[in-house]
């Protein structure tokens, strides 16, 4: 508070970090985010990027996608949507779902059976992660 200029920079350092994640779809982990800025920070560390994420993770502004192959992973749309994750490359690809397509309806028909049966906790569709292939994952796979 006493050094105005130090809380500019700092702030600085923050604007960038969350620029850099909201630049991109793909809901990349602090070590991305943290190579593309270090070049242009000087001083800055990754875990300098690691701390700020998790606090506008914490203020709403960035989501965490979770943890894929032992990386969290951060994404700057923070409205709700499920996700498709490659278990092959790990890449992250939103999956905009207006709404249930009818197969999973039914699937949601069997869990919510399931719920009630185990004291009726609610399954957010929104926030689903779909596990599986990415395109070009599958291509690699068949032409190999
Ligand atoms: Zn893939
Ligand atoms: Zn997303």
């Amino acid at each position: 508070m006493s050094r105005p200029g130090a809380d500019r920079k700092h702030s600085k350092k923050r604007d960038a970090i969350l620029a850099v994640v909201r630049s991109t779809v793909s809901h990349p982990g602090a070590q991305w985010v943290y190579d593309r800025l270090k070049s242009d920070i000087p001083g800055l560390s990754l875990a300098t990027v690691y701390r700020n994420i998790n606090l506008f993770r914490q203020e709403g502004a960035v989501a965490s996608v979770g943890v894929i192959d032992g990386e969290e992973r951060f994404d700057g749309r923070v409205e709700p949507h499920p996700h498709f994750v490659c278990g092959c490359c790990g890449r992250v690809i939103d999956y905009d779902a207006p709404e249930l397509p009818p197969q999973f309806s039914k699937v949601m028909e069997k869990l919510k059976d399931v719920t009630d049966t185990q004291g009726g906790f609610i399954i957010d569709y929104r926030k689903t992660v779909f596990n599986g292939l990415c395109a070009e994952c599958v291509k690699a796979k068949t032409t190999a």
